[in-house]
């Protein structure tokens, strides 16, 4: 069975979705407001979830394993963190000043996070990554960054480029070129902005070194998130620690996605401490949020009782309702709870190897902690362009049959499990991947 049917498929249950759509198309370009997770025909329109499972338009429940994008650890609507939300909203959404749950917030994560000496919040991942990049800017007083080709840091200039685009579009994979991901991205952006092939020790540690004299900072996820939880090696990272090191250049590790990697995020786990760190996602147990932390020495220059010399900003930083809800989830990730899941998605890892076997289909299984990637190739993964380089159309045809199977993914087949999941839940995604590869064979 083809691509085709699987959509015919999809429309056919669909339908309050498709026209929920439409009518949506009357009043948002492309009837949307969030381009990263538009799927064509078009996406499906959510009203409720719960724990594991998530409704659509038209009252249909799948197993939720993206759980918006990572950024809910406890699945839907957990009751602890719910009744926290409450309890703050009822006391008032945001204040002009500070309140206690941004204090406790931040000791946990001063606490759990080895390099962080001081961290400060913000309303997203991308205004985390736009602060550190600053940051490192004003303290190095250099204009350049780097980062990883295929590296998702957010929608700022500075970081949108070589992110998710055609492989033939990047230029030499030793030596790629600067390429801006989306239109309006100004030219200084793009010369500002060196680009590193991930993975890749040498050429990575020889272009920062060609750059290093303009270079504030290397921004980096210690694995590759939405190109396809792709995890840095060891060496990459020590790598990227030792020349900036040797160059005064500051690393930042954009741990939006990966702090769940461990209690001590992927710095823990790969013992290689950034100088600065992104935050985001789970940090504010499913509302809107941001963070970024590192060394004192570089975080005081956010102090405003010294000048400040670098101002942040913004109406919904640290409001109460955030801060109350990210304090509950992460208490509940303990390193118990953390290690049972990543159990579970081992599990789930080796069960969908062995699924694909059984109809002859290759498929590279990527991530670490509670993260997964389904990669439908033979060849390993080891950065974008490996990622890229698999059959789209059969990807497609996965994505969607996992959807008409009951299971909820990224369309770039990523997901991560939530701490509610249990074996069974596991089973019904190796079932339902099943009876899509079934009918892929028919
Ligand atoms: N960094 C990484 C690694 C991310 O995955 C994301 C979001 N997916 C961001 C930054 C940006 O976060 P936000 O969408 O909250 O702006």
């Amino acid at each position: 069975m083809s691509l085709q049917n699987e959509l015919d498929l999809y429309e056919s249950v669909t339908l309050r979705s498709r026209a929920l759509w439409a009518e949506a198309q009357r009043y948002m370009p492309g009837g949307d407001t969030r381009t990263s997770v538009f799927w064509p025909p078009y996406p499906l329109f959510f009203t409720h979830g719960i724990a594991t499972q998530i409704w659509d338009q038209d009252g249909i429940a799948r197993t939720d394993f993206i759980n918006n994008f990572t950024s809910l650890p406890h699945g839907h609507a957990d009751p602890d963190v719910t009744l926290a939300i409450q309890d703050a909203a009822a006391k008032g959404a945001a204040f002009g000043g500070g309140n206690e749950p941004q204090v406790r917030l931040a000791k946990l994560l001063c606490e759990r996070l080895p390099s962080v000496d001081l961290v400060r919040f913000a309303n997203s991942g991308t205004e985390a990554t736009m602060n550190c990049v600053r940051a490192a800017r004003a303290f190095t007083g250099r204009h350049k960054i780097a980062k990883a080709e295929g590296g998702y840091h957010g929608t700022h200039d500075a970081v949108s480029v070589s992110v998710k685009m055609s492989p033939a579009l990047l230029g030499d994979a030793a030596n790629p070129d600067s390429v801006a991901s989306t239109a309006g991205v100004p030219d200084a952006a793009i010369r500002d902005t060196v680009v590193l092939p991930y993975n890749d020790v040498e050429n990575s540690r020889r272009i920062v070194e060609a750059n290093a004299a303009e270079l504030a900072a290397v921004i980096v996820e210690p694995m590759l998130g939405s190109a396809g939880m792709i995890p840095a090696s060891p060496e990459y990272l020590r790598v990227l620690r030792d020349v900036t090191y040797q160059h005064g250049i500051l690393l930042v590790f954009d741990e939006v996605v990966s702090l769940r990697m461990g209690t001590g995020g992927a710095q823990e786990r790969y013992q290689v401490m950034p100088d600065l760190t992104a935050l985001g996602k789970v940090i504010g147990g499913g509302l809107p949020v941001g963070g970024f932390g590192g060394r004192a020495d570089i975080m005081e220059l956010f102090d405003p009782t010294a000048g400040p010399r670098v101002s942040q900003a913004g109406t919904f930083t640290g409001n109460p309702v955030t801060m109350a809800a990210g304090l509950t989830a992460m208490e509940k990730l303990t390193p118990e709870v953390m290690e049972r899941t990543e159990a579970l998605r081992d599990q789930l890892a080796e069960g969908i190897h062995d699924v694909s076997a059984e109809f002859d289909v290759p498929v590279q299984v990527t991530g670490m902690g509670p993260f997964y990637a389904m990669h439908f190739t033979d060849h390993p993964i080891n950065n974008f362009r490996d990622a890229a380089n698999v059959d789209q159309e059969f990807k497609r045809q996965v994505f969607l049959g996992l959807m008409n199977e009951g299971i909820l993914v990224a369309s770039y087949m990523v997901g991560a499990l939530s701490t509610p999941m249990m074996e069974a839940d596991v089973e019904v995604h190796l079932d339902a991947l099943r009876r899509v590869l079934a009918r892929h064979a028919d």
